[in-house]
């Protein structure tokens, strides 16, 4: 089979459980090869591992470790050859407002939102520029455009993410390569759970969709992001938030 008719390889950091985990299963579907990592595996992963064994590869890698993350992609590099797709998922918050939050928390959330984001893009697009193809989607949130009381380094975090997303989508638009950010309104993954049942009803008032996000909801937009056909559309921040924001 030639390069151009085998499944384009898709790369979902994070994806063992919560969105990375929907984004997994959604790209498992259309056919794709999927790789994706975090830092202990899940009941999920293992299914994946055993319904497609030759398109789908977990490796346990913590991304806020510079050497982990590249472990990571040299194992895809090796699996497969290539990179067709980068999904930026991997992500952690920590509540508390910033005058209480200890050095540990702030690192944690900078390290791996921020930084972890950038090893692995650096990686991936290097490939993806010799390759003179590729789509590149951020998962950023909305606290990174509004904010949200008790979530300020997370906030700052996502919104450098949008940052990374412009100018990143300047550097490589000549290449034939999109990058783009989504960024979620709030979704029900163990990640809300920090979210008390009140804070939860009041977002789910204020959302005309009248309801919280599920994992399927972003996936189906990543998927419309990294589609060819829509080598158009980069550089752009796309909020999928059942319309909290609007
Ligand atoms: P989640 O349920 O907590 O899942 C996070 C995923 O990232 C897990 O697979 C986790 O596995 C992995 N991970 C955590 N730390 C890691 C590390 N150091 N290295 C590698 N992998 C790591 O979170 P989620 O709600 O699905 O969030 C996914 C993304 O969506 C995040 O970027 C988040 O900021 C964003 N988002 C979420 C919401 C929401 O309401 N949930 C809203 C907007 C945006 P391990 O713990 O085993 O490493």
């Amino acid at each position: 089979m030639s390069e151009q008719n085998d499944p384009r390889v898709v790369v979902v950091t994070g994806g063992s459980r919560g969105l990375g985990a929907g984004i997994v299963r959604e790209f498992l579907d259309d056919g794709s090869r999927v790789a994706t990592c975090s830092r202990s595996a899940t009941p999920a992963v293992e299914e994946w591992a055993s319904e497609a064994p030759d398109r789908f590869l977990f490796v346990p890698a913590d991304l806020a470790d510079a050497d982990d993350a590249k472990r990571f992609v040299d194992a895809v590099i090796e699996r497969w050859g290539r990179i067709d797709v980068l999904v930026n998922n991997a992500g952690v918050a920590r509540d508390g407002i910033l005058g209480m939050m200890s050095d540990e928390d702030l690192d944690t959330v900078i390290d791996l939102n921020l930084k972890g984001t950038l090893y692995v893009t650096r990686l991936v697009s290097r490939r993806m520029l010799a390759r003179r193809s590729g789509a590149i989607v951020n998962i950023s949130s909305i606290v990174g455009i509004s904010g949200y009381r008790g979530l300020t380094v997370y906030s700052a975090t996502k919104a450098a993410l949008d940052g990374l997303t412009r100018a990143l989508a300047r550097e490589l638009g000549s290449r034939g390569i999109t990058v783009n950010s989504i960024a979620p309104g709030y979704l029900r993954t163990e990640m809300s759970h920090g979210l008390d049942e009140d804070q939860l009803q009041q977002i789910v008032r204020r959302t005309p969709a009248g309801r919280l996000g599920e994992p399927a909801d972003i996936a189906r937009v990543v998927q419309f992001l990294v589609d060819p056909r829509n080598s158009y559309l980069t550089g752009q921040v796309i909020v999928v938030d059942g319309g909290l924001t609007s």
